[in-house]
């Protein structure tokens, strides 16, 4: 039925029409037509048949007036109609790659096939699986080739999942991240389905010269149909997808009740850690640096503590990770820093604050100043701060980072190269950036000895540090064999538990006056 004929006024045109030919009829059955021509040879002299003709006229006029109308009105309501759909498909499409996006995935729950029709039957009735896909590293990409380019890999993405199953099934969340149902597959395929989407996302994309390469976490779990609605199936493919992607890139996962399990607790956390910043219960705890050619203290590092209600020591890579994640780094880096400062005052001018700052911060062009501001109102002198910043930090964003670094330096703030040797491009680091330490991770420390190999790689990064004029701090110092080994090496500052863990402040100004008798006894 045209649409015209499903809006109001085109009920009330079919009425109208209805009516007056069931009058027409009434009225030659009554014979009214034969009144009619009696009423005006009657009363013609009074000018009745004028009257009939002037009705006649404008009864014509009023029929093409209505007909003109009405073919206006269908006309509007046509575009009105395709605007409607226009608009439908705007709502449940993303415009990039035209897939459908979220809200059509949730619609599909509500307009899901009524079990009526036998082919609907078979195809439902059958497994449904959801897969979710999150790109790994497209941020990168977008750096590279720019956000055009990004749009280019992103409908080449999409293009090529569509290519693997149903295009009808396969829905672009937002971001790089897409949501893909499939029919009827074993468990077998669908690990295959998962491997075969990770070779499809990560083929070279050729973007204006660049053969381009983004990697892919694949997780996926099925539906429980009847039972619960499809979006929480998604959800569990999110949470694998997650699980996945901690692994590194290119992993898949089928979902498991313990990741739940890890997010339901993670959420618990963060809101104790939440708590735990505002009512400063994090507190900064400092470990002594000593320089193995005079034995003295020449720093502390302050690494984060936080003891909860509880009386559980929560690990700083748990809550520090959490923080990064929810935005509360700043607060509780802040924080941290004006208490270390404060404590840093009354230690002797040559014992340095060394301060961790994670790689969610190089991304903060504000740094310098919220690190400036800390020191201005604690009075700490910036040549008495320096910065530790690992490897990972600065290949975030490395314009930013290398801004941060230039102002940290113009302060007179000093900077260490930290966890050296774990990341995976520390020679280029050293090569672009100027650093006033580096700091060899523990990991090499603990495993040199017995191992040929590992020992030659701390000589060359000992040897590496001397020949660009870096100091080198060697983590982990746990034993005298170790101790010795570094002093034979000459490497210029160690750290560990051989010297110390980090202690409250309070025990960090007894180990200032211990050592300092301890020295003046040996001397
Ligand atoms: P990191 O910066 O590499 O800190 C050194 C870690 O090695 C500390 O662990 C320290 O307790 C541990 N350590 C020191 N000497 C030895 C030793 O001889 N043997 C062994 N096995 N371990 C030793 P901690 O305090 O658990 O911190 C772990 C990481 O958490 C830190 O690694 C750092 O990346 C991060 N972190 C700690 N505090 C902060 C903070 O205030 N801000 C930021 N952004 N990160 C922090
Ligand atoms: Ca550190
Ligand atoms: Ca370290």
């Amino acid at each position: 039925m045209p649409v015209f004929f499903q809006s109001r006024a085109g009920r009330q045109c079919v009425s109208i029409v209805g009516l007056g030919i069931t009058l027409w009829l009434l009225g030659a059955l009554l014979q009214l037509d034969d009144s009619l021509v009696f009423f005006m040879t009657g009363f013609g002299e009074y000018g009745a048949d004028k009257l009939v003709l002037a009705l006649g006229i404008a009864g014509a006029m009023s029929f093409i007036y209505s007909v003109l109308r009405i073919a206006d009105l269908r006309k509007e309501t046509e575009l009105r109609a395709a605007a409607q759909a226009k608009a439908d498909w705007t709502a449940t499409h993303d415009h990039l790659t035209k897939l459908p996006n979220r809200y059509a995935f949730e619609r599909k729950i509500l307009s899901r096939p009524i079990k009526d029709d036998e082919d609907q039957i078979e195809e439902w009735d059958e497994n449904v699986t959801l897969f979710s896909v999150d790109l790994d590293g497209f941020k990168k990409v977008n750096d590279l080739v720019g956000h055009k380019g990004g749009d280019i890999l992103l409908i080449e993405v999409a293009r090529r999942i569509c290519a693997l199953g149903n295009a009808d099934c396969v829905y672009r969340f937002g971001g790089d991240e897409f949501i893909i149902v499939a029919f009827a597959l074993t468990a077998q395929r669908e690990e295959r389905f998962a491997k075969l989407l990770i070779q499809a996302v990560t083929r070279p994309i050729h973007i204006d010269g660049f053969a381009v390469e983004v990697g892919a976490s694949v997780g996926y779990d099925r539906w429980a149909e009847g039972t619960e609605p499809l979006e929480d199936a998604a959800h569990r493919a999110d949470l694998a997808m997650y699980e996945a992607k901690s692994r590194g890139p290119n992993h898949y996962f089928v979902f498991e009740p313990a990741m739940q399990d890890k997010v339901t607790e993670r959420a618990a956390l963060e809101t104790r850690l939440r708590a735990a910043i505002s009512s400063k219960a994090i507190k900064p705890f400092y470990q002594p640096l000593i320089d193995l050619k005079t034995g003295q203290l020449c720093g502390f590092e302050a690494l984060a503590r936080w003891i909860s209600d509880d009386g559980v020591n929560i690990p700083p890579p748990v809550f520090i990770d959490i923080a990064e994640e929810n935005g509360m780094i700043t607060a509780l880096f802040e924080d941290l820093l004006a208490q270390a400062c404060s404590d840093a005052l009354t230690w002797p001018d040559h014992v340095m604050l060394s301060f961790n700052v994670s790689p969610v911060q190089m991304e903060d062009r504000l740094l310098t100043s919220r690190i400036l501001k800390v020191l201005a109102a604690s009075r700490l002198p910036p040549q008495r701060l320096e910065v530790e910043i690992t490897e990972n930090a600065l290949i975030q964003d490395p314009v930013v980072a290398a801004v941060i670094l230039d102002e940290l330096h113009a302060a007179g703030i000093q900077i260490a190269l930290d966890d050296f040797g774990t990341g995976y491009s520390s020679l280029a680091q050293l090569a672009r950036y100027h650093f006033d330490k580096i700091k060899i991770d523990k990991s090499f420390i603990a495993t040199y000895r017995g191992d040929e190999r590992q020992e030659k790689i701390v000589r060359a990064m000992l040897g590496l540090g001397r020949s660009l004029n870096i100091k080198t701090t060697a983590e982990g110092v746990e034993e005298h064999g170790q101790l010795a080994f570094l002093l034979q090496l000459g490497c210029d500052i160690g750290q560990g538990y051989l010297f110390g863990k980090a202690m409250p402040a309070a025990e960090a100004g007894i180990f200032i006056s211990d050592r300092n008798a301890s020295l003046a006894s040996t001397a």
